[in-house]
């Protein structure tokens, strides 16, 4: 080889890394069942990648049609419905953690919703929060007195049959569901990150995203689709949540 050619070869290598099965991707959908949690289904089904579904008891319980797609969820194989509290805390969520019986009453009254039976594999609302058997990981984003707070209700919830997951990068939406980044522009993300590898546990990186984002309108089947190939086709693996702490 010319040296130029090895050094055109060297920025390949760079540029479009080869990555292995140690470099895995957890798909996780919040908040569902919402209008694009069916587009979800669909998509995992047609793309035979495994994936968790946090859901909202008061969301599961809100039509029959809703009820369906918790079942189909259940049904699939790939999916692993998790438990994202009953009362998604109204959206007031230091009013919520102020209370450690009612945060720990609010998740279980949604596994009673939703079917699911200890161990639970859960994500409390609004805190990137992570109680498992191997390790645990505060909110950082909140203040250390605030975290100091509401240490007991994580530690109480866990203690009640859950392991909590939060996040390492997220796909943001905008407050009309709308996601943020185009899939370019998160898979160019997704390996940044995985070039610094700071993730919570090493070569593994949890996604969250929310079920309204897939909706028809914001034409989510075919970005999640577009987003899982492209993973793909740059060799990420992709993980069941309950291989996540092994
Ligand atoms: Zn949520």
């Amino acid at each position: 080889m010319t040296p130029f050619r090895l050094v055109l070869a060297a920025v390949l290598m760079l540029t479009v890394p080869a990555y292995g099965a140690d470099r895995t991707i957890y798909l996780t959908f919040d908040d569902g069942p919402l209008s694009g949690t069916s587009n979800i289904l669909d998509v995992l089904e047609a793309e035979q990648v495994p994936a968790t579904m946090f859901m909202v008891g008061m969301h599961a319980q809100a039509s029959a049609a809703s009820k369906a797609l918790v079942q189909r969820a259940k049904q699939l194989p790939l999916a692993t419905l998790g438990n994202h509290s009953f009362s998604h805390a109204n959206n007031h969520y230091q009013h919520y953690y102020a209370d450690t019986e009612g945060v720990v009453a609010d998740m279980l009254r949604a596994n009673e919703v939703l079917g699911l039976k200890p161990v639970v594999h859960a994500r409390l609302p609004g805190r990137d929060v992570f109680r498992l058997p191997s390790m645990s990981k505060n909110d950082t984003s909140l203040g250390l007195a605030q975290e100091g707070q509401e240490d007991p209700d994580y530690e109480f919830v866990a203690a009640s049959g859950f392991y909590l997951y939060g996040w390492d990068h997220e796909w943001v939406h905008k407050d009309s569901g709308e996601p943020v980044q185009s899939v370019d522009h998160l898979v160019s993300e997704i390996d940044h990150l995985f070039g610094y590898g700071r993730f919570v546990k090493p070569g593994r990186l949890i996604l969250l995203m929310h079920d309204e984002m897939f909706q028809d309108g914001f034409d989510g089947k075919t970005k999640l689709t577009n987003l899982i190939t492209a993973l793909k086709l740059r060799g990420y693996a992709f993980g069941a949540i309950r291989s996540y702490d092994e």
